[in-house]
């Protein structure tokens, strides 16, 4: 069972994506191979989740388990924290989305920021942690909204907030506004950064150098193993891997359910996988890694979740 949930500008258009997959399946029609690696990346995720999933099922594990073991790592998590996603509200409803998001149990808040201008967010993530208290992660994502003055200013003005992380303060190409960031007290997460469709200008590098944490999306990166192998290099250079989907069906959430517990630390820090509630209705009736108490279980039974998807075409 793989899953497509195309998205630009973090993957391809649709059309290319169906495109790509058609060319793949009359290749298989041909009895010729299909370089994976080759695809645009949701096409490459539904073909290589595919097959991790026949395989982690063929050898009767959960596809997490599949995944450490590929990429050399410890046995993953049993469950991963996700965090939940406050809008970009006035102050007020920030408050009341983010004291709503823990009485459901969440213990890490993600804000969205760089709709509103830099002292209206600072006031928003302020309040936030008055309201919350220390406990609870916050974390803010500008999804690359802020020139560098303007990230520089919220940047020093958010020291006392205590802020998990920044997340892509500045434009996805601006790799200098993002090294001149680091080391002013607030730490720096890179999405749009590491997620570009191919012909984008390439990761940070050394990305050590340009952030503390990566967010990698699973679709955009490839699929499952690819996005674990990326964790790993990115371990080995002590940058962090926070997963997160790009809206996905049920399906690839669930594969990255598996992906967040496979990378190195994973069961420590909140992922971003929360996500299903966003969608208009669900591809099954049950799904096999809901959200409960601010954490996702990994589904348990071979593959991404044992017979949940049969018959899901
Ligand atoms: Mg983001």
């Amino acid at each position: 069972m793989g899953e497509a949930a195309p998205l630009p500008p973090w993957t391809e258009p649709a059309e290319a994506c169906l495109a790509a997959l058609r060319g793949a399946r009359a290749a298989v029609d041909r009895d010729e191979p299909v370089a994976v690696d080759d695809l645009p990346p949701a096409a490459a995720h539904a073909l290589s989740l595919a097959v991790a999933d026949a395989t982690a099922r063929r050898d009767g594990r959960p596809l997490a388990a599949s995944l450490a073991a590929e990429a050399g790592l410890d046995a993953p998590a049993t469950a991963v924290p996700v965090n939940a996603t406050v809008g970009d509200g006035s102050v007020d409803e920030t408050v009341a989305a983010a004291e709503a998001a823990v009485a459901d149990g969440f213990d890490c808040l993600k804000c969205k920021v760089g709709a509103r201008g830099v002292a209206e967010d600072v006031d928003r993530l302020r309040a936030v942690r008055d309201a919350v208290g220390d406990a609870v992660g916050l974390r803010a994502d500008a999804n690359g909204a802020w020139r560098r003055e303007e990230a520089e200013r919220a940047v020093d003005a958010l020291g006392g907030v205590a802020l998990e992380y920044l997340e892509q303060p500045v434009a996805a190409g601006d790799h200098g506004a993002l090294r001149a960031l680091r080391g002013r007290g607030v730490p720096i997460a890179v999405d749009e950064a590491v997620n570009a469709p191919s012909g984008a200008e390439g990761w940070p590098d050394p990305v050590e150098e340009h952030a503390d944490v990566a967010v990698l999306k699973p679709m955009a990166q490839g699929g499952p193993g690819a996005t674990v192998a990326a964790a790993r290099r990115l371990a080995d250079r002590g940058v962090d891997t926070v997963v997160t989907t790009t809206i996905d069906a049920a399906v690839a959430r669930a594969a990255a359910v598996h992906v967040a517990a496979a990378v190195p630390g994973g069961g420590d820090r909140a992922h971003g996988l929360a996500t299903g509630g966003l969608l208009a209705r669900g591809v099954v009736d049950d799904d096999p890694a809901p959200v409960a108490d601010g954490r996702i279980a990994v589904p348990a039974g071979p593959g991404v979740a044992g017979e949940a998807f049969d018959g899901v075409v």
